[in-house]
């Protein structure tokens, strides 16, 4: 049968990370391919990722990033294959990119500058014609025999095949503003609800209040799952009503969760994870020998800021000045309790626009793990956070972006080649 001509082979719905690279990917396979952008530049959310210093992926390899990415590394890991963390590193080096891990693992570029990673991607974009069409945002999309029709507010785009690749809902400034979730349900897919993650914690204590703005480089956080506790440590904030920072958003992946089932998620904070309970408790003996006239709160200086010493003095004495010459051994093992194991109880996530991702989005049961192609639609393409689908805190958001992009791009060209 003669085909009617379209205007592309491939149609990208959204310049994020996730469409650039499938745009990358597809081209390379020989097939026209465009992106229609809302926007008038790309990757407005990758310009601020990392505090505009791009974490663009993590250290480890397919395995790590599969459990890392629990409750998705399966669905993730053909995409991983495709398109591994190496890989990641492989391609902007190419192009000339330095990075760096830093102590956590993460990977940044060694300019830290976001603005690097998404010229690269802009840049790799059209090596083999690809094109890429702004502030034109689609509005809607149908089927037809020969492919799909993609309605912007200005123009109509023919296409064999289609990706949407919209992003999530949070940050909506960026762009993110949930379209492709329409677009999906069009075709007859699900829609998990969506929802915020890696985002600050809401605290029903009333003493987060009184720390607000306070940062800590280290903490572990606790949470008990069952039998089974899993700590995540790192970098936390005290914000005006719970906790933020690094480890905090970690915690907000399993917290969110939990909080569909149950009304709190009890956790506890070790404000010192390096040192243990005895030592801890030795060294405060000590350190009250040595110093009889200083304050509690003093000593605790060594180890914490002042606000946070002067709150564990308060919190375990009930007064404001207590000696060290006269702090008997009940109140010292509370205090270590206190700093090893601070209760906290989170009811809720912070709001889903200010979240770093969205969890929810195209239920990933209709989706193939193997293609990125929808299962109820030939030639209908995923890619991205519009996915059901996150990870971490450290650079895995963003390798999930490349690797599905990769493979839908891929898969997409694959599909439209067969139809030739
Ligand atoms: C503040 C912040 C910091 C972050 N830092 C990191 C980090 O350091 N490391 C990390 O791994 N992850 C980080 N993330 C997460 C990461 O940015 C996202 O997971 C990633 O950008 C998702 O890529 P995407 O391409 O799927 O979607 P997006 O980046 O959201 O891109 C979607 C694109 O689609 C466009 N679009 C949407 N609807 C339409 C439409 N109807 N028509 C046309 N175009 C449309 C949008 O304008 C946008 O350009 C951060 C997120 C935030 C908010």
């Amino acid at each position: 049968m003669q085909r009617v001509s379209v205007d592309y082979d491939v149609c990208i719905i959204g310049a994020g990370p996730a469409g650039m690279m499938a745009a990358i990917a597809a081209e390379t396979e020989g097939v026209s391919v465009c992106i229609l952008e809302k926007n008038t530049h790309a990757g407005r959310k990758l310009l601020i990722t990392g505090g505009g210093r791009c974490n663009l992926t993590h250290i480890g390899d397919i395995d790590d990033f599969v459990r890392d990415c629990y409750p998705y590394g399966n669905t993730l890991k053909p995409a991983f294959y495709a398109f591994s963390p190496e890989q990641t590193g492989a391609f902007f080096h190419e192009q000339g990119l330095k990075t760096y891990v830093s102590e956590n693992g993460s990977i940044f570029p060694e300019s830290e500058q976001a603005g690097d990673v998404c010229r690269i991607l802009v840049g790799q974009i059209g090596q083999y014609g690809a094109v890429v069409h702004y502030a034109q945002q689609v509005r809607a999309a149908e089927k037809n025999d020969d492919g799909f029709t993609v309605i912007t507010e200005k123009k109509r785009f023919t296409c064999r095949a289609m990706i949407v690749a919209t992003g999530g809902k949070s940050w909506p400034q960026t762009g993110s503003t949930g379209d492709g979730y329409e677009m999906a349900q069009y075709f007859g897919h699900g829609i998990v609800r969506p929802v915020g993650i890696l985002c600050p914690m809401v605290a029903r204590e009333a003493w987060v209040g009184g720390l607000q703005g306070l940062s800590l480089p280290k903490v572990g956080i606790r949470l008990k799952i069952k039998s089974k506790a899993r700590v995540f440590s790192g970098e936390m904030v005290f914000t005006g009503d719970g906790i933020g920072g690094p480890a905090a958003f970690d915690v907000s992946r399993v917290a969110v969760e939990l909080l569909n089932y149950q009304e709190r998620v009890q956790v506890t904070i070790d404000f010192l994870p390096d040192v243990q309970r005895d030592e801890l408790s030795s060294l405060l003996i000590e350190r009250c020998a040595a110093h009889p006239k200083k304050e509690i709160a003093g000593v605790l200086c060594e180890w914490f800021p002042k606000r946070l010493s002067a709150f564990l003095q308060t919190c375990i004495c009930g007064a404001d000045r207590v000696l060290t010459c006269a702090f008997p051994k009940p109140q010292r093992l509370k205090l270590v309790e206190a700093i090893k194991a601070m209760p906290l109880t989170l009811i809720r996530s912070g709001p889903l626009e200010k979240a770093t991702v969205t969890r929810g989005g195209i239920s990933r049961n209709e989706i193939n793990s193997k293609t990125m192609q929808s299962r109820l639609c030939q030639g209908l393409f995923f890619a991205g956070e519009v996915i059901d689908i996150d990870g971490p805190c450290g650079g895995y958001n963003l390798q999930i972006a490349f690797s599905t992009g990769f493979l839908a791009g891929k898969s997409a060209a694959q599909y439209v080649s067969v139809l030739k």
